[in-house]
C-alpha cells in the first residue's frame, strides 16, 4: 500500500454530483475521444465515469454544465493563488491581448514587462540573481539538469524518494534501492512504485541518478563520500507538496548546503508548487536555505502555462555564453510573462499583505478541521505551511512528519473516503487530501466547507 492511496486496480469513478445530465452526456463522449484525462497517474484517481465541464470560474468558485457549484481547493494543482478572475490578473491579460500579440519569437522580440518580471524574481527568491524563462515546471526541471551537468562537467544528479519533478523519463519514477551494489541508481518497482511507475521510458533514465531517502543525511554524506566528484547537483523539494508536505528534518539543508558547496555540486530547490505559494521567497525563504538554482512554475503566473529557472549568475550565464542551449518557441511568452508580473504584483503589495490574511483564513479551516475530527472522535492531523495543507486521517502528531515513518498510521481508506464525501458536498480538495489555497477565499467560504466537513464526518 501507498501513502499515495488505492491498489493499483483500484477506479474512482468521479465526482458524484447531485444533478448530473449534462456532465454525463460530455462524458460518454469525451471517453469516446480522449485517451483519459488531460493529465494522468498511475492510480485511477481522476474522473473517469462522472467528469464535470466547467462553464464557469470565479474566486474560489467553479460551476459546471449542469449549475452544480464548487468551492475549490485544487486550485488546478496549484497554479490559481489568487483565485480565479482575479479582476486585476483578468483586465491585464485584456488588456495585453488588446492591444499585443500572443506570441512574438521568443529569441527576437521581447517586451518591456519581461525586464519588470525579471526584477521582481531578483527582489524576491533569495538565490535568483539571474532568470530564465520556461514554460512548464517539467521544462524548467530539465534546464536546471542540464544546466548544472554542463558547469560542472559530471554526469549524475540526485534526488530524492516520493518527490515529484515532472514527467520526463529521467525524473520519474523508481524506488530507493535500499541495497544498491554500487552506485545508488533507483530501481523500477511496479508494486511500491504506485503513482509514478510508468511503460516506455528510455533503458538508461534510472541511471541518470541517484535515488536517496528523504531526510537521511548520513546516507547523504556516504554516497557523497564515494560519488561526490560525480555528482552534477541535486534537486529536491524544499517542503515535499508532492508527499504530505513533509518537511526537511531541522538541519538537513543546512549540512546538504554544506556538502554541496564541499564537493562542487549544484544545490537546486525545485519550487513549482511551494514558489509564490507558501510566500514572496518561495520554500528557501520559508525555510532559510539559499540553493543555487531554483525551479518555479505553476502559482508564479496564477494559471498560465509559465515557468523559470533561476540562480546564481555564473550558472545561468553558460546560456549567454552558448555553453548550454535553452531553446523554445514559447519560452518567455508575452501572456505569462504579463501573468507573473500581474500575479506578483498583487501578492507583494501591502509587504505581503495578501498572505498574511491568506494564513488567516487558512488557520480558521484547519484549527476547525481539527476540532471537527475530535468532536466526531477521528484521529486526524494537519500537515503543511501557508499556502496548503494535508488532512492525515489516522495519524497523531505533535509537530512535523518528515519521513514515511511518520505516516506509518495513515488511514488511505478514511482519508480517500473523506475526500469524497466532501466532492459529494461540493468541496473539491486534491486527491490525497491535499488541500490549495487562494487568497479569494473567504470567511464564509470556510463556513460552509466546515459545514460541509461536519456532515462528511458524521458519515464516516
Ligand atoms: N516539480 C514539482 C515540484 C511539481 O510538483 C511539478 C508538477 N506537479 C513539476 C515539477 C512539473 O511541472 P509541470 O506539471 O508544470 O510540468
Amino acid at each position: 500500500m501507498s501513502p499515495h492511496g488505492g491498489d493499483s486496480n483500484s477506479t474512482w469513478e468521479g465526482i458524484l454530483i447531485m444533478g448530473h445530465e449534462r456532465n454525463l452526456k460530455l462524458t460518454k463522449r469525451f471517453n469516446e475521444l480522449f485517451a483519459g484525462g488531460h493529465s494522468n497517474f498511475r492510480i485511477a484517481i481522476e474522473a473517469s465515469e462522472h467528469r464535470v465541464f466547467l462553464t464557469r470560474a470565479e474566486g474560489s468558485h467553479l460551476w459546471d454544465v449542469d449549475g452544480n457549484e464548487y468551492i475549490d481547493y485544487l486550485n488546478a494543482m496549484g497554479p490559481t493563488i489568487l483565485g480565479h478572475r482575479h479582476p486585476e490578473y483578468t483586465n491585464a491579460l485584456k488588456d495585453h491581448l488588446g492591444v499585443m500579440s500572443t506570441a512574438i519569437g521568443s529569441g527576437v522580440f521581447f517586451t518591456p514587462q519581461d525586464v519588470e518580471l525579471a526584477e521582481k524574481l531578483v527582489k524576491h527568491i533569495p538565490c535568483a540573481e539571474k532568470v530564465k524563462l520556461c514554460l512548464s515546471g517539467s521544462e524548467a526541471v530539465q534546464m536546471a539538469i542540464r544546466l548544472g551537468r554542463a558547469y560542472t562537467k559530471r554526469p549524475y544528479f540526485i534526488r530524492f524518494g516520493d518527490h515529484y519533478h515532472g514527467w520526463l523519463d529521467n525524473v520519474i519514477g523508481g524506488v530507493v534501492d535500499e541495497h544498491p551494489a554500487g552506485k545508488p541508481f533507483g530501481v523500477e518497482n511496479k508494486e511500491l512504485d504506485m503513482l509514478c511507475h510508468t511503460e516506455g521510458k528510455s533503458r538508461g533514465a534510472l541511471q541518470e541518478s541517484f535515488l536517496l531517502p528523504w531526510n537521511d543525511i548520513e546516507r547523504l554524506e556516504e554516497v557523497l563520500k564515494t560519488y561526490g566528484e560525480e555528482v552534477a547537483i541535486i534537486h529536491f523539494e524544499g517542503i515535499v507538496f508532492n508527499h504530505f508536505a513533509l518537511m526537511p528534518r531541522p538541519g538537513f539543508l543546512e549540512r546538504m548546503r554544506e556538502l554541496c558547496t564541499k564537493y562542487g555540486i549544484v544545490m537546486s530547490m525545485d519550487e513549482v508548487i511551494s514558489g509564490f505559494r507558501v510566500g514572496l521567497g518561495g520554500a528557501q525563504g520559508y525555510l532559510g536555505i539559499t540553493p543555487d538554482l531554483s525551479t518555479f512554475g505553476k502559482a508564479m503566473a496564477g494559471g498560465i502555462p509559465f515557468s523559470a529557472v533561476v540562480g546564481k549568475a555564473d550558472i545561468l550565464d553558460q546560456l549567454k555564453e552558448r555553453k548550454v542551449l535553452g531553446p523554445g518557441t514559447f519560452n518567455g511568452h508575452p501572456l505569462g510573462v504579463r501573468a507573473a508580473l500581474t500575479t506578483l504584483s498583487v501578492l507583494e503589495r501591502g509587504g505581503g499583505a495578501a498572505y498574511k490574511e491568506m494564513a488567516k483564513v487558512q488557520k480558521r479551516l484547519t484549527d476547525g478541521l481539527s476540532d471537527l475530527a475530535k468532536k466526531h472522535g477521528i484521529t486526524m492531523s494537519i500537515q503543511g505551511v501557508t499556502g496548503g495543507f494535508f488532512t492525515l486521517f489516522g495519524v497523531e502528531k505533535t509537530g512535523h512528519a518528515y519521513t514515511n515513518d511518520d505516516l506509518k498510521d495513515l488511514d488511505i481508506w478514511k482519508l480517500f473516503d473523506f475526500w469524497k464525501k466532501m466532492q459529494e458536498e461540493g468541496i473539491i480538495v486534491m486527491a490525497g487530501g491535499r488541500w490549495y489555497m487562494s487568497i479569494a477565499h473567504t470567511d464564509k467560504d470556510i463556513d460552509r466547507t466546515l459545514e460541509a466537513a461536519d456532515r462528511s464526518m458524521a458519515r464516516m
